[in-house]
Formats: structure tokens, C-alpha cells, sequence
């Protein structure tokens, strides 16, 4: 077993406790660790050996205790009980997908609105992982909180990338916007900005709690919005926190199909959206993903190894999955 492969078994244990209110402490504390090896990617076949899986940072007593069981025996028995507890168990019919075909991430924040980097830390991250592009899709202005972008601000992020482009060989720098998805389903950036954009992520981040049928309502419009290339976490959940988004959504998931309109699955721990099942539906629905790790700092562009058993949980085939594509074959940046 491999730290990767160590890493998913702990995210999912991580994701499973998170669903129970009362374990939402051990729940952080096992995606902290999976973390944690997806960035260090320890040999965690001879720290068992040798005893000491507790050297590796965040794992302790009991984490190194599942740690231990899944590198002599390939699995983890916590983990099996946990899934049969929660009733998300493991399928037969999940996908292969190898982490060394992954190209690049598409969701990426910077100090240009609430990343903590910027976008030469960033670029220089997605780079150390041998990613091919690397999207930077800060906010667009309805979210003021972290100093969205405007026209303007975009223009002069342009020329910053320009600058920053000539610094990491080998990665290509993709100029993107998440643009919010405003209450009636209209966009927070006018189309004559999103069309000169890279990559345009359409995310909804407020009011996730309206009536389902003007949820749908809203979700079918930014799903069929010809400059939109992503739904962004089409649900808004962050599991054991916060419930995220109701609405039609074989309807809404069928009409970003239609519209070649990529569905997300957000990587972040805090919210795994969409989740397993749902992305299973949306496949069932013909639409293609991306797998992002939406990092807010270079350490989160881990998010993606650490997350990527929930594609795989889904069946989503690498074909499906844009992030498996070289830059040539992303249908966003031509479009
Ligand atoms: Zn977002
Ligand atoms: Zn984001």
C-alpha cells in the first residue's frame, strides 16, 4: 500500500464521521491525516515495520492503529464498518482511474480575492506536481466579503499572469473567474467578461436554502448559460455542518449534459460535493466532470489525491473527467 492509496482510505473515513454529529472532531482529525500523507506521501510500509506510523504528523495512537491494519491487510475494518454503518458501502462497479494520468486542477483561489497564496505560490505548487495548467478561478464582486473581481480587476489579473506565465515551465496558467450564481439564476459578471475567460465556474454559495422548484429554476439557467463551462460544488453542502442546495437534479444535471457543461466534484474535506451518489446520477445523466481540489493555498492542491475514491465510487470512466485530459483537449478553453 502506497500513502495515496492510505490517504483516500483515511479521507473516506474522514467523510463518513463528518456525517455524524458527534464525531465531527474525529472526523477532521482523520482528514487532517490523510492530508498529511497525500502531501508528505510517507513509506508508510516501512514507518509500520519499524512502529512508527506516529511519526508522521497529525497521526496518532488511533489513527496509526487503522493506518496499520490497512497496510498489513489492504484494508481497514474501521473502515468497512463504518460504511456498512452509514450505508455508503464500497461497489463493485467502481472506476479505475490512475492519479499519474491527472493533468491539472481548474479551481484554484489566489490572494486576488480569498486565497491565502499567490499566483506564483500557486503556480509554482500545481508545478512541484507535475500538473500540465492550473485554472485561477477567483470570486467574482457579489461575493465583497473577500474583494471579488470586476472587469477591471480581471484585466489587471491578466497582466499579472502574463508575468507569472513566464516563470513555471511545463504548466500553462488558465485565467478564470468562479462566477456566482446570483438568486434568479443570472450571472455576477456580464457575458461580455465571462466570454474572454479561460474558464468560467459557475458556483452557487448563497441562499442554497430557496424553495426547490425556484432552486431549479435558477440551477437550469446557469446550466445552460453559454459561457459557462462548470457547475462549481453543485450542492453547496459542507457534510455535518451545513445541507446544501434541493432541487431538480436528473432535470438540471441533463441540461448542463445538453449544454456541455462540466459538473464539479470539489475536493475541500468541508465539502466533498458532489458526493458519490450524486455523481453516479449525474453520469447516469450523460455529463462530463472535473475533479478540483479548489485550494486556497498550494498544501490544498492535495485535496485531489486525497478525494479522487469518490469518482471512483462513482464510476466516472477517465474519459468523463476533463481533469484526464491534456490542455488541447479541454473543450472550455477553445470554446
Ligand atoms: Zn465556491
Ligand atoms: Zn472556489
Amino acid at each position: 500500500m502506497d500513502a495515496i492509496a492510505a490517504a483516500q482510505a483515511l479521507s473516506e473515513i474522514g467523510y463518513l464521521l463528518r456525517q455524524q454529529e458527534k464525531e465531527r472532531f474525529r472526523a477532521k482529525a482523520f482528514s487532517a491525516a490523510s492530508w498529511s500523507l497525500a502531501l508528505e506521501r510517507p513509506d508508510v510500509e516501512r514507518l509500520a515495520r519499524t512502529d512508527s506510523l506516529t511519526s508522521i504528523e497529525g497521526v496518532g495512537e488511533g489513527i496509526a492503529r487503522v493506518l496499520k491494519d490497512l497496510v498489513d491487510t489492504g484494508q481497514s475494518r474501521y473502515l468497512n464498518r463504518l460504511r456498512e454503518q452509514m450505508l455508503q458501502p464500497a461497489r463493485d462497479d467502481e472506476s479505475v482511474l490512475d492519479l499519474r494520468d491527472y493533468q491539472g486542477d481548474i479551481h484554484s483561489h489566489t490572494t486576488w480575492s480569498d486565497g491565502r497564496a499567490t499566483m506564483l505560490e500557486m503556480a509554482r505548487g500545481a508545478q512541484a506536481l507535475g500538473y500540465k495548467y492550473l485554472g485561477i478561478t477567483d470570486h467574482s464582486p457579489r461575493i465583497t466579503v473577500v474583494h471579488g473581481l470586476d472587469a477591471e480587476r480581471l484585466l489587471a489579473q491578466s497582466q499579472e499572469m502574463a508575468e507569472v506565465q513566464k516563470q513555471v515551465d511545463g504548466l500553462t496558467l488558465l485565467q478564470g473567474i468562479e462566477v456566482d450564481i446570483l438568486e434568479d439564476g443570472a450571472l455576477d459578471l456580464p457575458d461580455a467578461v465571462l466570454e474572454i475567460l479561460d474558464v468560467v465556474i459557475a458556483s452557487p454559495h448563497v441562499k442554497l436554502r430557496q424553495e426547490p422548484s425556484l432552486m431549479t429554476e435558477r440551477m437550469l439557467r446557469a446550466a445552460s448559460h453559454p459561457h459557462v463551462d462548470v457547475i462549481g460544488h453543485p450542492t453547496g453542502r459542507r457534510p455535518g455542518s451545513r445541507e446544501g442546495a434541493t432541487y431538480d437534479f436528473e432535470l438540471v444535471f441533463k441540461e448542463a449534459a445538453k449544454h456541455g457543461i462540466a459538473l464539479e466534484i470539489d475536493c475541500d474535506p468541508a465539502r466533498l460535493d458532489l458526493s458519490p451518489e450524486m455523481a453516479r446520477l449525474a453520469l447516469e445523466c450523460g455529463c462530463s466532470f472535473v475533479v478540483d481540489a479548489d485550494a486556497h493555498a498550494p498544501a490544498e492542491l492535495a485535496y485531489v489525491p486525497m478525494a479522487m475514491w469518490m469518482a471512483r465510487r462513482a464510476g466516472i470512466p477517465e474519459e468523463r473527467i476533463l481533469n484526464f485530459r491534456p490542455l488541447s483537449g479541454l473543450t472550455m478553453v477553445s470554446k
